[in-house]
């Protein structure tokens, strides 16, 4: 949400991020409807204290006289046309009312100036690559062939259970998916984050707020016919923790969640279909970040929980690439956004495994998440968010970068810990 004077004063950038985004709307309408609105709201004020002002004269003529004069009848007649008026319009401005809420929920928020223009994720801007792919001297496995070899992935049966882009981890399997979101932790809680556990299933209030519905709507599931919606990422109720609320951010608060994570992936049909890059259901550990509305230190956090990311990747010795993400790629929310992707060599390219965004105060207007500032002037937050690993798509750069030529795969040191000491992992037959 942008505060709407904002948007007037800057109607021409806020078009430019909706048309980059690619989302329809015409700011130009959205404002025309308000003021509408607002015109409207102001007339049917006037109306009734034009009404009351009649009613005070029809009740002062009826203390004088029982018998009504011809200026009191004329009064109440022009009272009850008054009252038929504002009936109507009462219609008209819920009516409104409807659409002006439902349209400012689509106006998007403007984008940071460094941030590229572009269509889609192939107009990212590739800003550093951190380490090198390997060379294998061997025929490589993929990732799930290596899950076969070691009896720790089965899709066949995941689909049997639940259908496409659905698995099943076993075993070695399970230990891992687990091992990456627990370092994830630890290190979160290091480096100063709370750690919560959230409801997964949350009110589409909370949805709305977070800025994922109406947008986005069709890539949640919803439980029954009840307001009940499966969140596709714990930074919903992360961010709606505080929503309606006054917080302290004189230092930024930071949250962690681990969490599953469900999308219909609605719109990717035909995409990534193989193994176990998108699926339906899948283990996130997130962090988000509220601090004061300053975008120098806003910007500072999201170099912070970039880095953070960054640093899990280099624990798992996975080599990785650091993108700018453009407008096209961006969602209606996001003021600016980095994209890690981490090599993934069945696919012979860089595969996204972490989205770093600020959102500057889009989503705390939404939430009514506001802080006092030093001269006590209520504000509205900047709320951040980040991966810090999303499992089990990163296993597929874990498994098939460790691989050695037996099919034994190897731990990186910072993960032997959490695999009960194994330093690798060898077939299972
Ligand atoms: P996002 O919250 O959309 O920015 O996604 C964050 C990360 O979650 C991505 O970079 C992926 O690592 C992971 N992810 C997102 N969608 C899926 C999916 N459908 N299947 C598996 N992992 C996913």
């Amino acid at each position: 949400m942008l505060d709407i004077h904002w948007m007037r004063e800057h109607q021409q950038d806020v078009q430019n991020a909706a048309d980059q985004k690619g989302i329809e709307i015409s700011i130009q309408e959205v404002l025309s409807a308000y003021d509408e609105r607002k015109a409207l709201r102001q007339d049917m004020d006037e109306k009734r204290a034009l009404r009351n002002r009649l009613s005070q004269e029809i009740g002062r003529a009826k203390a004088v006289s029982k018998a009504l004069s011809d200026t009191a009848g004329a009064h109440m007649e022009q009272v009850r046309e008054v009252n038929k008026k504002l009936q109507e319009q009462e219609d008209a401005l819920r009516m409104l009312d409807a659409k002006v809420n439902q349209l400012l929920l689509l106006v998007p928020n403007v984008v940071s100036p460094d941030s590229p223009i572009g269509k889609s994720d192939q107009d990212n801007v590739l800003l550093k690559q951190v380490g090198a792919p390997p060379t294998f001297s061997f025929q490589a496995r993929d990732h799930v062939e290596l899950g076969a070899l070691h009896d720790m992935i089965d899709i066949p049966r995941g689909v049997k259970i639940a259908g496409t882009r659905h698995y099943v981890l076993k075993g070695v399997g399970v230990q891992l998916h687990r091992a990456v979101q627990q370092l994830a932790i630890d290190y979160l809680q290091e480096q100063g984050f709370t750690l919560l556990d959230v409801p997964l299933m949350v009110r589409g209030e909370a949805m709305t707020n977070t800025a994922f519905f109406p947008l986005g709507q069709d890539q949640t599931y919803q439980i029954g016919t009840e307001d009940k919606w499966l969140v596709g990422t714990s930074e919903v109720p992360l961010v709606s923790y505080y929503a309606n609320e006054i917080v302290d951010v004189s230092t930024p608060i930071r949250l962690a969640a681990a969490s599953s994570c469900f999308r219909s992936e609605v719109g990717s049909a035909g995409r990534d279909v193989y193994g176990l890059y998108r699926v339906h259901q899948f283990a996130k550990v997130e962090q988000v970040v509220l601090c004061e509305a300053d975008p120098e230190l806003s910007e500072a956090m999201l170099q912070q929980i970039t880095r953070h990311a960054e640093h899990l990747l280099q624990l798992l010795e996975l080599p990785y690439q650091q993108m700018a993400v453009c407008t096209g790629d961006m969602s209606q929310k996001t003021y600016k956004q980095y994209d890690l992707e981490t090599w993934m060599p069945s696919r012979a390219c860089y595969g996204e495994t972490h989205s770093s965004s600020n959102l500057h105060d889009f989503q705390a207007r939404r939430a009514e998440i506001r802080y006092r500032d030093q001269a006590g002037k209520l504000k509205y937050c900047h709320t951040l968010n980040n991966t810090a690993i999303a499992t089990p798509r990163i296993l597929i750069p874990l498994l098939e970068n460790h691989q050695q030529e037996d099919g034994s795969i190897r731990i990186p040191s910072a993960l032997q810990r959490y695999m009960n000491g194994m330093k690798e992992l060898t077939p299972a037959k």
